[in-house]
């Protein structure tokens, strides 16, 4: 009875999860899409609370209450520039979870399953470790890249290619010899060896990846994690996490599409590594004069401009300076200036983390326009305002034939007739390579944090 009404909670639950994600492929419908995403997930753990019995019960709540409470606090305390990191720890934890969950099943009797299904059920147990091991290691060295704590350069070595195919030769040996073993210590010898070449590999696909690429690495661990969880699914027998599993799974392995489409390129490049290595062939001529401005000539400039467009970037985010943007916004259009704001597909440090803070700053979504929809529009621009970006307006990933992200489309907004380039600094971005835009004719920089800048920005012209 109770397994019934599980799996009915489970079937709605899933459908809620498919509802969620439609709601959140547009900004409009997001919040609807959250609030189905969070009644989903309550409805599977209490479903889950109601099918597990006696002592399990317990431990169940036990897990569920200290789970809760540790979310709780995260959420809190997390600030938005420290998201990405966040979700590069959350994907660990699954990968952890189908590891251990994995072990577990192994180590407990198996009943009177024999034949085919045993072959099955080991096979689950193996991909779930394989998938689980190198979504957690992955997921470490992402969050360490994210947090800065190791650099961002890809970790290029001989033959690296090789040395992937080596080890997944070895793990599909080591597969074989798990599952054809008649004790339960070979198998679990098998299967601590592959782990450990699991672990390396999960480190290396990701240590090979350079700083530009980073979000096609965040997206497919995203994907890993929901493979690794439908795997989990599997050997548990729970047609949820099945469903949910396979859920992020595609959809983060259709992001990661996306995210390589908008980058130009390809996909098999990007997971096997190696690109944002500088080649050493750069021809970039990056250097000579630059400009400096005042709050007072950006006002003016702002002023006697028809048509401007705001080009935010990570700093933006770290600054939090979208509110008094979208104040500056208001502003200028009550001064009769056409304001419109343009979003590369990878500013900041997660999928959509620009939409989010415009959105939250009350920005209205019809001016915010995507890099194909505005970037034919820069040369009749009067003045663009770069707020904290770097790497996404970078003329060099167009220019420069020998730069580590040649070939990735960029915000071309040099072609505007002036730029104003709000940062603290001559830093690089994450890719860390130099800009050229701040050297050219056209463009003023306005240094300081970007907060600042902007507050002492919108005084002027409220004052002028
Ligand atoms: P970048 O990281 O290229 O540049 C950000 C710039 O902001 C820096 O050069 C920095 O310069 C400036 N900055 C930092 N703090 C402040 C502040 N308080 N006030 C003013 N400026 C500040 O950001 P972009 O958004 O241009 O590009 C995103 C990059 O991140 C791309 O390379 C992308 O591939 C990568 N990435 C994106 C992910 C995603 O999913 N979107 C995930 C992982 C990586 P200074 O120190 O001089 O102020």
């Amino acid at each position: 009875m109770l397994n019934g009404i599980g799996n009915i909670a489970y079937l709605g639950a899933a459908v809620l999860f498919i509802l969620s994600l439609r709601g959140l492929s547009h900004p409009s419908t997001a919040r609807r899409g959250n609030i189905y995403g969070v009644v989903g997930m309550l409805i599977a753990v209490v479903a889950t609370l109601l099918i597990a019995q006696g002592a399990g019960l317990a431990v169940v709540l036990a897990a569920a209450v200290v789970g809760a409470a540790i979310g709780a606090v995260l959420a809190r305390r997390v600030e938005m520039t420290q998201m990405p990191q966040l979700v590069a720890v959350l994907h660990s934890f699954v990968g952890l979870a189908a590891v251990l969950i994995g072990f577990t099943n192994y180590l407990m009797p198996m009943g009177d399953i024999a034949g085919a299904e045993l072959t099955i059920h080991l096979c689950e147990i193996y991909l779930g470790v394989f998938i689980g091991t190198i979504t957690f290691t992955g997921s470490i060295v992402a969050f360490l890249k994210l947090q800065g704590t190791i650099s961002g350069k890809p970790l290029v070595l001989p033959a690296r290619h090789m040395l992937n195919l080596a080890v997944l030769v070895a793990c599909v040996a080591l597969g074989y010899r798990f599952m054809t073993a008649n004790v339960v210590a070979d198998g679990i010898t098998a299967l601590l060896i592959m782990i450990v070449l699991a672990a390396a590999l999960g480190v290396h696909l990701v240590m090979a990846i350079g700083g530009a690429d980073m979000p096609v690495v965040v997206s497919m661990l995203n994907s890993y994690s929901g493979w690794a969880a439908a795997a989990t699914g599997f050997m548990l027998s729970n047609d949820l996490l099945i469903t949910t599993g396979a859920l992020v799974g595609s959809s983060g392995a259709i992001l990661s599409y996306i995210m390589c489409r908008a980058m130009n390129r390809s996909f098999l490049s990007v997971i096997l590594g190696g690109f944002g290595a500088a080649s050493g062939t750069s021809t970039a001529d990056v250097g000579g004069e630059v400009i400096a401005t005042s709050i007072d000539e950006v006002c003016a400039i702002l002023r006697d401009a028809s048509e401007v467009i705001i080009v935010p970037g990570y700093g933006m985010a770290v600054a939090q300076a979208q509110t008094t943007i979208s104040d500056i916004t208001r502003k200028l259009e009550a001064l009769g200036v056409r304001v419109r704001f343009g979003i590369h597909p990878v500013a900041g440090r997660l999928p959509g983390h620009m939409n989010v803070l415009l959105a939250e700053a009350k920005v209205p979504y019809d001016i915010v326009l995507e890099m194909d929809e505005i970037n034919e529009d820069f040369h009749t621009t009067d003045v663009v305002l770069v707020i904290g970006a770097n790497d996404i307006v970078n003329p060099g990933a167009l220019e420069d034939p020998g730069s580590p992200i040649a070939g990735m489309p960029v915000l071309e907004v040099w072609k505007a007739r002036t730029v104003v380039v709000s940062k603290r600094g001559m830093a690089t971005g994450y890719a860390g390579v130099d800009n050229p835009l701040f050297y050219k004719d056209n463009t003023r920089m306005l240094f300081g944090d970007a907060k600042t800048s902007v507050d002492a920005l919108l005084r002027q012209l409220s004052a002028a």
